[in-house]
This record gives C-alpha cells, structure tokens and sequence, in this order.
C-alpha cells in the first residue's frame, strides 16, 4: 500500500529574525535583513529543518521580508488576503514573522480571518536559522507539526507558537527580547504544550458568535495609545492631539486606575468626549483588575471610558483601530465593542 499523502502546508515569510543574518560586531551580534526569494527560502529550509520533509509538503511564500516593526494594518491584510485567497488548498498556514510587532499582528488575524476553520500557526525566532543554538528550527518543526495535523477545535484558529506553547494568538503580549520564551498570555492557558507530545488542553475553544458582523478589512489610522504617567501632560494631549484622533486607547496603571485627581486629565477626557472619540481603557499586559475598586479608576468609568477587561493592550489597539474603520463606526462603538469576535477577552 502507498504511504497516504502528506498534509499540505503553507508557510508565509514575511521577515523578522527568523532568517536574518547575523555579522558579528563589537558591541554583539548584529543582524541584517538578506535578499530571500521562495526558492532560496525553501533551499534553506531543506538544507537546515530535512526534517520538515518528513511532516508536510510545504509550500514556501515569501510575502514580503522585513523587521516587523515596519509591518502595519496593509501589512495584516495583505497577510489576510494571501491565506484567504487560497487556504483551501491547504491544511494549515504558517507564518514567519518578527517578533517585535507579531502580538499585533495575531490579534488582526484573529479579527480578518473570521470564522478561520483551519489552523493559522504564527511563529519566529530569537536567533536566527543560520545561527547556532538557534530557537528558529525547532519553532518552525512544532509551528508545521501543528498546522498539519489539520482541523480540530483548539487549533483551528490565529495562534502562535513559541519555544514549546502554542497560545492564543489574539491574548500574547512579548514578554522577553532574549529569552526563548519570548511570549506569554498572561490570562489564559495554553491552548497546548510541545513536550516528547504536543498535548492539547482539554478546555473547549472560544464560543464562536454567529451574529458578530462581518467586518470590513479597515483600520482607522487616527486611534493612538497613549500611557498614563504620573504627570500626565494631559493639557499637552488636549491642545494639540485630540483633534486629529477619532480613538484612544488609553493605557492606565495596573489597578485600572489614573490621575484622575488632576483636572487638567478630566478636562482631557471631557474634551475627547466632547469629540465623540471613544476612549478605551486597558493596562499593560491586560488585567484582570477591577476598575471599580479604587476611585480613581472608577472615575475614568464615570468619565465614559470603556473598560478593556483582561483584553492586552496590542489586542486592545488592533480591535478599537478595526472597528473604528468600519461605516458609521463611531455611532455604534460602544455596542461593537462589546462582541466578543475572536475571543480576545475572557
Ligand atoms: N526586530 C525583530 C522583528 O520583530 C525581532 C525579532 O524578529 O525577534 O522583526
């Protein structure tokens, strides 16, 4: 009898460490973006991880290749429409991305690739392929294995995988820039972890709502995040910033609270109100923090700001940017804020 045929993968490149190159120099390593097409990638590949032959028959896309701090919303749809154009043909996508910005990207993911029915498996790496004891192999070797195994409920969505976790990819925040374990989501297991056995945990994925509307590839490029500091320059904000936003994301001390006692940042807060612009409230990380607990968060709340729950703050910003891109977006904020669309908070 002939073996069956192995799973169809796709990988998308779009850059980040993972195939960087490393020079040395006095200060450390410094590394580069090279020239890479799809056949240098999957010679590479071949030459580095012969393994992967064994799991999947990958097809290798080379989307774009840059350090992920120069990926943004085009970037997010541009990744979107690749797996949606062609994803049938496949059993899971992976994709490479840097580090740095990839919370983001997942979580706009999460959101554009809705209701996603097969496994989108993100993954990079702290040191890169070419290097020694590097992470990047053994991420892409889980990341394939993952994908491959097809649909079941727990993988079929945007995760990510990083040094032996796969997460939900809407919930990560980077927690280290040297350590393997590079991503964390601080309030929510893993959905499995990479031992001698990938092992699932047993809870049931996110409910799926049907009746969350179908929205739009759009993001609204006047929504900022802005971090409360004790001294806020908040007349600063007032006079020169909010005029050109239509959102804020405001980030506030971990109790959910703010300088709420200065009245200049109330005046802040009324005048964006005033403006009609949504302002959301999250800490770093997301918390699960009650924002009712001090008065000075309960303040933000009678001040109209909308409580992001355990959302994290990269989550956090990529929904209020989506939904702010949609018609009439501001007149119904509140009441879209509220579905969850991909489980992006508990
Ligand atoms: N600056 C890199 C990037 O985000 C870091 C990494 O990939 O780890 O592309």
């Amino acid at each position: 009898m002939r073996p069956a045929p192995l799973p169809r993968i796709l990988i998308i490149y779009t850059g980040g460490t993972f195939g960087m190159n490393v020079s040395p120099s006095r200060s450390g390593a410094r590394l580069s973006v090279p020239r890479l097409s799809p056949q240098s990638l999957a010679r590479d590949f071949r030459k580095q991880v012969p393994e992967l032959a064994q799991i999947a028959n990958c097809e290798v896309s080379v989307l774009m290749n840059r350090d992920s701090a120069h990926l943004g919303p085009p970037e997010w749809c541009k990744i979107a429409d690749r797996i949606r154009s062609t994803w049938k043909n496949y059993r899971g996508v992976v994709i490479l991305h840097g580090t740095d910005t990839l919370a983001y990207t997942a979580s706009a993911l999460s959101f554009l690739l809705r209701p996603c029915l097969k496994p989108v498996v993100l993954t990079g790496a702290q040191r890169p392929l070419s290097a020694l004891r590097n992470d990047a192999r053994r991420n892409l070797v889980s990341a394939v294995e993952i994908a491959s195994a097809g649909p079941r409920p727990l993988a079929n969505q945007v995760s990510v995988f990083f040094d032996d976790e796969l997460l939900q990819g809407n919930r990560v925040h980077k927690r280290s820039a040297t350590d393997y374990h590079a991503f964390e989501s601080p309030h929510i297991e893993a959905l499995a972890l990479v031992g001698t056995e990938i092992r699932y945990r047993s809870a049931k994925p996110f409910p799926r709502s049907s009746h969350a509307p179908v929205l739009i590839p759009q993001f609204n490029p006047k929504v900022a995040l802005i971090h409360v500091t004790p001294g806020f320059p908040a007349k600063a904000y007032s006079a020169h910033l909010l005029e050109h936003l239509e959102g804020i994301v405001l980030n506030v001390f971990p109790s959910g609270t703010a300088p709420t006692h200065d009245p200049e940042f109330v005046k802040f807060l009324r005048t964006a109100r005033r403006r009609k612009l949504p302002v959301i409230v999250v800490t770093e990380g997301g918390s699960n923090a009650d924002p009712n607990t001090y008065e000075a968060g309960r303040a933000l709340l009678d001040e109209g700001c909308i409580w992001a729950g355990d959302m994290t703050t990269e989550c956090c910003f990529v929904k209020a940017s989506l939904l702010l891109g949609q018609p009439h977006a501001q007149r119904d904020f509140e009441k879209l804020w509220k579905i969850r669309f991909a489980g992006e908070a508990g």
